[in-house]
């Protein structure tokens, strides 16, 4: 009998909060910064200096437990996660183990999939080591002390693209919150993937593989479809899965052995004495729900209805804030399909190429507008409109400005293309005969002879237009 297996998910997510200063001190937490220089006696963990927690961090993280639809726990206790490491100065890192902030929520990515969140907790980092020239090694402190939180779902997720599209939706509800720059680049997002074959159709979870050090979102579908195929393997020749963590290497494409569960650290939790329990109001709690912005799922439902646009262009639109806000102020102005069209053809196009985001970008809504009314004018080409587009969002222009100094106005004259069309025709007999004769592909000869006599500024469709009538009354004469 052939035996099929399939894959079990879970994910633990560690986002850093955007606050000003870092989770228990006061230091910046700026991420551009001279190395060691956002330091003080409490994230450098001096002895006697003692943590104040930061009420940004627990605002944003109850925001966060909210829009996963968790219960928040108004009473909650931190707890030290001992372990030995040159990047973490006090030997712990302040945790919550036994009583976290925020439990039992869920984030649904498509009508048949909703997945556990089963915790949120508060966390604080460690710091950074950096690899110089050869064995040397340096340690930067910037980073300890900064907040983050820890989401961690359920196994409910059944396959890679599942993983990648629930990373998304999480990325896109921590932008819309605000509470992160959601950067896997800068380490702001982080997340390590547990992974688990059974046979079909069966309950009982099997031994999982933890893996870690993947560094966007398709480094996690990758590394997920990696490990289906080698625990398939395995169990197909009759051998045992070991609980094990294994490291994602991008460049061989392959997941390697970190350590097995005996080597597993024992980080040896205990209550943290330094800092009191979190006792919080319902009021807070309730006064943070009100402040919920509208998030991904609820604006793409309004879009669809208010703009009537295809899903597909919706899904995409909302995926980015920023995106998203720029084209409804746009949309309340011209045609929404219209505006879509640029926004997911052009503009993504260029934000790809420059590997830019649209924080980055000059360009305003309006500008977009103006662009789209000038095209419906026939003032400008679709070619020529494109153009103008690229300059608009590399100067922030407005589109006249840009026609301008590249003398890029369509000639939509009639009187003045006539005029042309006649001098072509007249320049041109040998074409013209052969038109007349029935030859139809002399026309397409003909209105390129415009174009290019015109540099290609000539409407084409009234250029079409006139020739086709003038050669019409050839005919007849
Ligand atoms: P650990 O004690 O090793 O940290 P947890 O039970 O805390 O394990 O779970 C950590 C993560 O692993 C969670 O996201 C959870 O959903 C996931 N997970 C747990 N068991 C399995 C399994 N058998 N297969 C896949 N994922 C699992
Ligand atoms: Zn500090
Ligand atoms: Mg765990």
């Amino acid at each position: 009998m052939k035996r099929e297996y399939e894959s079990v998910i879970g994910l633990e997510v560690h986002v850093q909060l955007k606050t000003t200063s870092k989770m228990f001190c006061s230091c910046s937490t700026d991420f551009n910064a001279p190395p060691n220089s956002n330091t003080c006696p409490v994230c450098l963990g001096l002895p006697g200096a003692l943590p104040v927690l930061n009420e940004g961090v627990l605002k944003g993280a109850i925001r966060v437990g909210l829009a996963l639809n968790c219960s928040i726990n108004l009473y909650s206790t931190f707890d030290r996660k001992n372990y030995f490491y040159p990047d973490l100065p006090r030997g712990y890192q302040i945790s919550q183990y036994g009583q976290p902030l925020c439990i039992s929520g869920c984030l649904e990515i498509s009508p048949d999939c909703r997945v556990g969140i089963r915790r949120i907790h508060l966390e604080d980092d460690a710091g950074r080591l950096v690899h110089g020239a050869g064995d040397e090694l340096f340690i930067d402190y910037n980073r300890a002390g900064m907040p983050l939180i820890e989401i961690v779902t359920e196994p409910h997720i059944s396959t890679p693209q599942e993983a990648r599209l629930f990373l998304e939706e999480l990325k896109a509800i921590l932008e819309y919150l605000q509470v992160s720059d959601c950067n896997m680049e800068e380490g702001s997002l982080r997340c390590d993937a547990n992974i688990s074959l059974r046979l079909s159709k069966t309950e009982a979870l099997g031994e999982k593989v933890e893996l870690k050090n993947m560094n966007s979102f398709r480094a996690i579908e990758r590394a997920l479809e990696f490990e289906i195929n080698r625990q398939a393997e395995l169990l197909k020749e009759g051998k045992v899965i070991y609980q094990e963590t294994r490291s994602w290497d991008e460049d061989l494409k392959r997941t390697k052995l970190m350590r097995r569960k005996e080597e597993a650290q024992d980080y040896r939790y205990f209550p943290e004495p330094d800092l009191p329990p979190l006792k919080m109001t319902q009021e807070l709690v309730d006064d943070l729900k009100k402040s919920l912005p509208e998030l991904p799922r609820e604006r793409r439902e309004r879009f669809i209805k208010e703009f009537k646009l295809p899903d597909y262009d919706v899904s995409i639109l909302t995926g980015d804030r920023d995106l998203a806000d720029f084209f409804e102020e746009a949309a309340q102005r011209t045609s929404p399909k219209e505006v879509s069209n640029w926004l997911m053809g052009e503009l993504l196009r260029y934000l790809n190429e420059e590997n830019i985001t649209m924080k980055d970008i000059p360009l305003k809504p309006g500008q977009l507008v103006e662009l789209i009314e000038l095209t419906e004018r026939g003032e400008l080409s679709s070619s020529m409109a494109k153009d103008v587009f690229k300059e608009m969002c590399k100067e922030g222009k407005c589109p006249g400005d840009v026609m301008e100094e590249k003398g890029l106005k369509q000639i939509s004259d009639r009187e003045h293309l006539e005029n042309i069309v006649l001098e072509i025709l007249e320049k041109n007999p040998g074409p013209v005969e052969d038109y007349k004769e029935g030859k139809k592909k002399a026309l397409g000869f003909l209105i390129g002879q415009v174009m290019k006599r015109t540099q290609g500024k000539a409407n084409p469709q009234i250029v079409n237009e006139l020739m086709i009538e003038r050669l019409g009354r050839e005919i007849d004469n």
